[in-house]
């Protein structure tokens, strides 16, 4: 059995801040991805917005890690030359029934440590964006984007530079609690003292497959589509427009990629994965369904009244990794390390949906303390 001192499951976003905080540490690191490049499933299929950290409850982990991760990755873009844009944000009342619920999010955010919101009138908000219609708005002004193609390159090289490696095409089929700890993958065993699991929507499905760990911590996974149509042409707004938030979801927003092209979702559609290929776990699918463009038009015309008939063209989807079901409250990220579970060098990640592409360098922190690594 080959021995490393740390393997990270899964090269998405997440696993690759954690595999380059363990290798700069000093670990010997390998991070093991089953598909054939890096970054392929969710961290390729979301907004790319650097959130500012206002929707989460106050002393939550994704409270604490956005508004960490943010920073973080705001001084990491800017250090490694990874193309973002701090182009802000705002978020739309449409009526006075939803004043009460802007305030709140105004004090939640003030809570979570962002103190530069501004509540604007209509004339305010128009000033800023002539084709919304809004009855209140708050704009966030260290709202942006990234790259994450470009960030996940960046954390690959580190990751590499510091003596770490990335094996593409090895799936984690089992692990096996012990010192060390046996990780199989295609083919072959490595033995580890600090094993983490960042597997993303299958991260629970791999707690399930680890022996040794009780079924406290090993919940159910769930999952929730999200589809984005796109607006060919320019771009009607310079900021990123949200809706007031869903339980399950942002509310369908326009957001911006870096070429200024406007793109508006996700949506919510709770999905179940078909059966397994052989060898791997579920299969979801990723095609947007044009019927669900019928959606949109209403919600969107609610803050942008000029959307034209037919405009909105598929684009892609993502699907969040769920801790919890529909009609639940939305879950917390969920860290699992020794002081929950009782395995030194054990930490598995579970239900890091949004914000864990904006936490991730946060994530990376924390998933160390937690090994005290
Ligand atoms: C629709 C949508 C929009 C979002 N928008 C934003 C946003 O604007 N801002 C933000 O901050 N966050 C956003 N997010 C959340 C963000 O995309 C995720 O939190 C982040 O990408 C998660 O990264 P990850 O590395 O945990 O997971 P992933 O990117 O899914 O990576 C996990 C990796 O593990 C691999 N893997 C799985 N099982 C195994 C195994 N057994 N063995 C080996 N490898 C395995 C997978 O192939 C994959 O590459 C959004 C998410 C969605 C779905």
């Amino acid at each position: 059995m080959d021995q490393v001192d740390a393997v990270v499951v899964g090269a998405g976003v997440v696993g690759l801040a954690v595999g380059r905080a363990l290798a700069r540490r000093g670990f010997e690191t390998v991070v093991l991805e089953s598909e054939t490049a890096i970054g392929t499933v969710t961290s390729a299929r979301n907004s790319e917005v650097i959130h500012a950290g206002l929707y989460y409850p106050s002393g939550s982990l994704k409270a604490r890690l956005c508004v960490a991760g943010k920073a973080a990755l705001y001084a990491y873009c800017a250090e490694r030359g990874i193309a973002h844009r701090r182009c802000g944000k705002l978020i739309v009342a449409t009526g006075p029934t939803q004043h009460a619920a802007l305030h709140a999010l105004s004090r939640r955010a003030a809570d979570n440590g962002v103190d530069d919101l501004q509540l604007l009138t209509p004339d305010a908000a128009r000033a800023l964006e002539p084709a919304l219609a809004c009855s209140e708005a708050l704009l966030s002004p260290s709202t942006g984007i990234v790259d994450s193609h470009g960030l996940m390159l960046a954390l690959q090289g580190d990751l590499e530079s510091a003596g770490g490696a990335v094996a593409l095409a090895s799936r984690v089929e089992r692990i096996e609690v012990g010192r060390p700890h046996r990780v199989q993958a295609a083919g072959m065993t490595l033995g580890a003292r600090i094993v983490v699991n960042a597997a993303g929507l299958w991260a629970p499905a791999l707690a399930r497959r680890t022996e040794g760990l009780a079924p406290a911590f090993q919940p159910p996974g769930r999952f929730a589509k999200g589809s984005y149509f796109a607006l060919p042409g320019r771009a009607p707004f310079s900021h990123l427009i949200y809706p007031m938030p869903e339980v399950a979801g942002l509310g369908v927003h326009l957001t911006l990629d870096l070429g200024g092209q406007a793109r508006f979702g996700p949506d919510v559609e709770w999905v179940e994965p078909g059966p397994a290929a052989a060898g791997g776990d579920g299969t979801l699918d990723y095609r947007v369904d044009v019927r669900r463009a019928d959606g949109f038009y209403a919600e969107i015309r609610r803050y942008w009244p000029a959307l034209p008939d037919g405009a909105l063209q598929p684009a892609y989807s993502g699907v969040r990794p769920k801790l919890s079901g529909p009609g639940e409250p939305a879950a917390d990220f969920r860290i699992d390390g020794p002081a929950e579970h009782g395995i030194e060098g054990l930490v598995n990640l579970l239900g890091i949906e949004s914000p864990g592409l904006t936490a991730s360098l946060a994530l990376a922190d924390e998933t160390l303390r937690r090994l005290a690594a």
